[in-house]
């Protein structure tokens, strides 16, 4: 009997959605164990019956043997969404970096929900003042959640967008009945560049600012580009967006490095609780860069990993009292 699949978006872009897509051939290798029984982005699924007149008050999805959600929890309705799935499938996949952490939408963390919208709707030089939007839309919740804040995740598959590979791997592994594992080794650890242990000197630079290679030359020819005084959070983020091991000896480049541009941190944090912020500043400082230069460290830092309350509204300022 074929492994029923529900799949679900919250707060997404829709690049998760692409990933499952992306998978291509081997999707086809998988299809005859599986059925996809609801997945919006390919299937037109009410939730409150086919003709929309179901109980308002309830979303229908069916019931699935696995489940994958990709996006964060912003909003009222995306919550409901996460609990039915997660009531009405026996396995749940935390799908892409904003499920798996609160990913881009949750910089948005840093602000209050009212500082937040004053600041799109009425504070920016861009944008002619107006009211928050209420009407036929789900209220916003507090701040942007990662799925395992709201409900209870089996397995994360991290990235932005993830590897379609790993999906592969997961579903594959879900059918075997085998485990399914991530390294927990860093982007760095896996990175073929050549490393001196000291930076080049100087400021850290602009990431479009003259960086040193040379197009298809062996990677041990191109200098680490942190050395080179970018800023690559490789040390901190956790390798893995080139896809599963293959086996086949082949060196596989961190996408980012090999498209010559840094790891921006998009897989997250190496292990589950660890502090990137704080981590990236010591390895910053450990080849000679000033961690102070890192402009805006709190985002730059925790660019896909707000969730978690690692990003949240600063205490106001106290101004000195004058006597
Ligand atoms: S993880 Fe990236 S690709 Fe997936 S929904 Fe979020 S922003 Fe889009
Ligand atoms: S800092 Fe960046 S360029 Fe340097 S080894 Fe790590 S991932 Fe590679
Ligand atoms: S190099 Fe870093 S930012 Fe780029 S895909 Fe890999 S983990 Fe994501």
């Amino acid at each position: 009997m074929a492994v029923k699949v529900a799949e679900e978006w919250l707060n997404i872009c829709g690049g998760c959605e692409v990933s499952i897509l992306d998978i291509g051939e081997p999707l086809l290798d998988i299809l005859p164990a599986i059925e996809f029984v609801h997945i919006p982005v390919l299937m037109d699924h009410k939730y409150h019956g086919q003709t929309g007149e179901g109980d308002a008050h309830k979303i229908e999805i069916p019931e699935a043997d696995v489940g994958i959600v990709s996006g964060g929890v912003r909003n009222e309705k995306e919550k409901l969404v996460a609990l039915e799935m997660r009531k009405k499938c026996k396995t749940l996949i935390s799908l892409g970096s904003c499920a798996c952490y609160g990913g881009i939408p949750a910089m948005a963390n840093m602000w209050s929900l009212t500082d937040m919208c004053d600041k799109v709707y009425r504070d920016s030089k861009s944008t002619e003042k107006a009211d928050t939007p209420k009407e036929n839309l789900p209220p916003l919740l507090d701040k942007v959640y990662a799925l395992d804040e709201v409900v209870k995740v089996d397995l994360a598959i991290p990235g932005c967008a993830p590897h379609p590979d790993w999906i592969k791997e997961a579903l594959v592994c879900l059918l075997n009945g085998k485990p399914f594992v991530m390294s927990e080794k860093s982007v760095c650890d896996e990175c073929p560049v050549k490393r001196e242990k000291k930076a080049a000197g100087g400021e850290i630079k602009r990431p479009l600012e003259g960086m040193q290679f040379k197009q298809d030359a062996p990677w041990e020819e191109t200098r680490c580009f942190m050395e080179q005084g970018y800023l690559c959070l490789g040390p901190v983020t956790k390798a893995g967006c080139v896809g599963p091991a293959t086996g086949d000896g082949e060196v596989k480049v961190p996408r980012c490095i090999k498209g010559y541009m840094t790891c921006r941190g998009c897989f997250g944090p190496v292990k589950k609780d660890s502090n990137p912020l704080v981590d990236m500043m010591g390895a910053v400082s450990s080849i000679g860069l000033d961690p102070k230069q890192v402009m805006d460290r709190r985002a730059t830092l925790n660019r896909y990993i707000g969730g978690h309350g690692l990003l949240r509204p600063l205490p106001a300022k106290q101004v000195p009292v004058k006597k």
